[in-house]
C-alpha cells in the first residue's frame, strides 16, 4: 500500500519508536521498483521508493519531460504498491535530490497531485526532499517554505525532509538552529525528516568514511527539539558505508537510509553478466534468441542477484518484520 504524507509520518515516527531504518531505494526502472516491493514483502518490511530528476527525465519514465516523468512514476508506483500482491506491505514514494530551476513547479506538482486516468483521481508523493547543494541557506529555507505553502493552498499536508551540508563533512548544529527553526516557526509541523551531513559521502569509494554516529545522535536530538515532535535523521551516501557503521547511525536515530550507488552498481553489473553469458544465444538462428532479447529475460536474471542484496540491506537496518508495527500504527492514527 502507497502510503500518504500522514501515514508516512507514522511509518517514520515507528521507525524511531522501534530503533530501525527503512531503506530507501533509488530505483531508476519499472523492474527496480518490483524487484523492491518484492525484497519488501519478503522481509515483511516497509520500503521508500525514492527517484531523483534523472531518473524522471530518463527514458524509462519522462524522456526528457520531469513531470511527465513524475506522473509516469507515481501512476506506476501507484498501481504496483495498492495491488492485491503488495498490499501489506507500506510503501513510501519519496522525490530525491530534485534541483534546478524546474525544482518548485515539480514539487509543488507532487505535493498537490497530478491528474491520473479520468482527471479526478490525483497521484501525489508521500515524502518530499529536494537537492540543497546549490543553494544558499536562505534559498534552501525559501524553497521548503514554498513547499509548505504549496501544499496549504492546496489542501493537503507534506511530511518534508530538509537537508544541509551532504557531502560536506559533519554540519554544525548551529546549522540546524538557523534551518529548521525558520522553517518550522513559519510553517509548523511539516518537517519530518533532518539530513545533515555526517561524514557520508555520495557515491562509492575504497576510501575511509569519517561518519559519526554522534553528530547523528545530536542532529536528532537538536532538530526534535526545534520542531517538539521526533524527527529521524536521512542518511544520504550509505553506499560506501560498513555495515556496522549503518547499526550505529540507525542506534543514533537514523529513519531512513538512501540506496542508491550500489544498487545501480549490483543491477548494471548483473545485466553485464546477463549479456555475458548469453551472447551465444542473441543470435537468429538461435533458438531461444528472443526469451534472451526480451527485457524479461534480462530483467529476470537481475532480479535473481538483486533480491537477495536488497533484503540484506533492510536487514542490516533492522526492518525485518517491521511491516506489521507500522500496520498496527497506521490503525491506531497519528500520535503527537
Ligand atoms: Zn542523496
Amino acid at each position: 500500500m502507497l502510503l500518504d504524507p500522514i501515514q508516512s509520518r507514522m511509518a517514520l515516527r515507528c521507525a524511531l519508536d522501534h530503533k530501525f531504518a527503512i531503506l530507501a531505494v533509488n530505483a531508476d526502472s519499472p523492474s527496480a521498483m518490483t524487484d523492491c516491493l518484492d525484497a519488501a514483502r519478503e522481509c515483511d518490511a516497509p520500503i521508500i521508493i525514492e527517484t531523483s530528476l534523472w531518473q524522471l527525465t530518463g527514458r524509462s519514465f519522462g524522456g526528457g519531460d520531469a513531470l511527465m516523468g513524475m506522473a509516469r512514476y507515481l501512476a506506476e508506483l501507484t498501481v504496483l504498491a495498492n495491488g492485491e500482491r503488495y498490499r501489506d506491505v507500506p510503501v513510501i514514494f519519496h522525490t530525491d535530490h530534485i534541483k534546478g530551476p524546474d525544482t518548485l513547479r515539480l514539487l509543488t506538482a507532487a505535493i498537490g497531485g497530478l491528474p491520473f486516468g479520468d482527471g479526478q483521481t490525483q497521484l501525489r508523493a508521500s515524502t518530499i526532499s529536494l537537492d540543497s547543494s546549490e543553494l544558499s541557506e536562505q534559498e534552501n529555507i525559501e524553497h521548503i517554505a514554498a513547499l509548505c505553502t504549496a501544499a496549504k493552498e492546496a489542501g493537503v499536508a507534506a511530511t518534508l525532509e530538509m537537508e544541509a551540508g551532504v557531502d560536506a563533512g559533519v554540519t554544525e548544529i548551529q546549522v540546524a538552529e538557523r534551518l529548521l527553526a525558520a522553517v518550522e516557526s513559519a510553517h509548523p509541523g511539516n518537517l519530518y525528516l533532518w539530513a545533515p551531513g555526517v561524514g557520508t559521502q555520495h557515491g562509492l569509494s575504497d576510501k575511509g568514511y569519517p561518519f559519526s554516529p554522534d553528530a547523528v545522535s545530536k542532529h536528532q536530538q537538536r532538530a526534535s527539539a526545534i520542531c517538539g515532535r521526533p524527527i529521524g535523521i536521512a542518511l544520504h551516501g550509505s553506499s560506501g558505508l560498513q555495515e556496522c557503521n549503518l547499526h550505529d547511525g540507525v542506534a543514533a536515530g537514523v529513519a531512513k537510509v538512501n540506496w542508491s550507488s550500489e544498487s545501480l552498481l549490483i543491477r548494471s553489473q548483473a545485466a553485464q553478466e546477463f549479456y555475458a553469458s548469453h551472447s551465444a544465444e542473441l543470435v537468429k538462428t538461435h533458438p531461444s534468441w528472443k526469451t534472451t532479447a526480451m527485457d524479461n529475460g534480462v530483467q529476470t536474471f537481475v532480479s535473481q542477484r538483486y533480491l537477495p542484496k536488497v533484503m540484506e540491506r533492510i536487514g542490516v537496518l533492522s526492518g525485518m518484520g517491521m511491516s506489521s508495527k507500522i500496520r498496527a500504527s497506521l490503525l491506531r492514527g497519528p500520535q503527537s
